[in-house]
């Protein structure tokens, strides 16, 4: 293993491997050892505090009630199938890291979180393939600190793609060699808003590329001196970024999500996970939508799944089942009340427990609803038991703090920090206007 290790870390030049871990705030840090020190580090890794998973957003002082405090060391030890050397930093490579304490998964590790869940996903059969469909804003800042969007382009717009091709290429192709699968891209509806979709795969791997795919966005954005930004809402009349969760589930190679003969229907395995994960959505929404900039992003006609229901191709639907021309469909669904503010491991693991708890305890799904929720009256709404989902991040909480299917998923030790975290930004941000939020949270996310 070790020379193995070094004959890699030696072939592509690598003098840094950075060990990266996402907190519960989502802000990806890492840990870099330099190549003559790996040895030591091959498989008990680093040691980070703690604490680290008991940090706001805002700034690294502890969250008051996490559980955590300044003593205490965990290992963050390196997953070293996920070694990959970076295209846009020559030299270093990137390694997520697991966080063990005594050489066991640490009961507060977002990405052992997700491991346990496809663990339970699996117990029922069960095989989770999933893709975050990432949306991102090319900004520039002007003498004087003001933000501004690259230009002032429309949905598909084919003058933002002359404007901005040199840099999409550089980012198509850095995801590629790392070995995302790049899909598709367009200019997002906003002005300077970018979309570039990858390949699904295994969930724990799609939590993984999401993580890379932020880092290599970012990165490549910089070297052509501009800002890119995944925060959900940036500017208050322009469409929010948002990130939607795309998953199907799998037995023996065999996609569950149609419903056999019965082209454009779902199964019944497909129905329930869906109806767990509107049951539970608005708890979820503390886990997948986190920050107080989410909830500015969730409003009607802005297609960011506003509503509590599901449609065939709704875009107001939070639950959107994805139609295809071939027989077998629909073979996916996405998932849009979900941002990239939210930790990916958290967040697919939260709504693997969801679905889960659906098809455990066989929930019914509702009818799929066909027309734009918004345009209903309430009443017509109440008749279809369709809500409006929470509309700031202390109404979420209280439902997580309320949901023990989601709790006990977490577990004691995970809830409490991550409540603790969620708590303190909301304490510390709910009173601050857009531009206020924007400039504390732009480079975070
Ligand atoms: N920008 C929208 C959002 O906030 C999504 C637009 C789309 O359907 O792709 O989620
Ligand atoms: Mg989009």
């Amino acid at each position: 293993m070790e020379k193995q290790l070094i004959q890699i870390l030696d072939a592509t030049n690598t003098q840094f491997v950075r060990i990266l871990w996402c907190d519960n705030a989502n802000i990806i840090r890492a840990k870099a050892v330099h190549r003559v020190a790996i040895s030591e580090c091959i498989t008990s890794g680093v040691g980070i505090a703690a604490a680290l998973q008991a940090l706001p957003v805002m700034l690294d002082a502890l969250a008051p009630g996490s559980g955590l405090s300044p003593v205490g060391e965990i290992r963050l030890v390196p997953d070293w199938n996920t070694l990959t050397p970076l295209p846009y930093a020559p030299g270093c490579a990137r390694v997520m890291g697991d966080m063990l304490t005594q050489g066991k998964p640490w009961n507060l590790c977002p990405r052992n979180f997700l491991k346990r869940m496809v663990a339970e996903a699996k117990r029922e059969g069960l095989e989770v393939i999933a893709a975050f469909e990432n949306e991102f804003y090319f900004l520039k800042q002007t003498a004087n600190d003001i933000i501004l969007p690259v230009d002032q382009t429309l949905y598909g717009s084919t003058l933002a793609m002359d404007l901005h091709q040199n840099v999409i290429n550089d980012i198509a192709k850095a995801l590629i060699e790392q070995g995302m699968p790049v899909e598709q891209y367009y200019p997002e509806s906003g002005p300077g808003q970018q979309e570039i979709s990858i390949l699904y795969t295994h969930a724990l791997a799609a939590a993984d590329q999401q993580i890379a795919f932020r880092e290599t966005v970012r990165a490549i954005a910089l070297q052509h001196d501009l800002i890119a930004s995944f925060l959900p809402k940036i500017f208050a009349d322009k469409t929010g970024n948002g990130c939607h969760l795309h998953l199907s589930l799998w037995q023996n190679g065999q996609n569950l999500i149609p419903n056999g003969e019965q082209v454009g229907e779902l199964s019944e395995i497909a129905r329930r996970f869906i109806a767990g994960i509107l049951h539970h959505l608005p708890a979820l929404m503390a886990i997948t939508t986190p920050t107080t900039n989410s909830y500015r992003r969730i409003h009607p006609h802005y297609w960011s799944g506003a509503f509590r229901c599901w449609g065939i191709d709704n875009r107001e639907a939070a639950i959107r089942v994805v139609s295809h021309p071939e027989a077998l469909s629909p073979t996916q669904f996405e998932l849009k009340t979900v941002d990239a503010s939210a930790n990916p491991y958290l967040a697919l693991g939260a709504v693997i427990a969801a679905g889960l708890d659906g098809v455990r305890h066989c929930f019914e799904l509702g009818e799929s609803v066909t027309v734009d929720p918004g345009y209903m009256t309430e009443s017509e709404r109440s008749l279809q038991n369709i809500d409006l989902l929470p509309s700031n991040l202390a109404q979420s909480l209280e439902q997580l703090n309320n949901n023990q299917v989601l709790l006990g998923a977490f577990g004691q030790e995970l809830a409490q920090a991550y409540i603790a975290v969620r708590q303190a930004e909301w304490e510390a941000m709910n009173n601050l206007t857009l531009e206020e939020e924007v400039k504390l949270l732009l480079n975070k996310y």
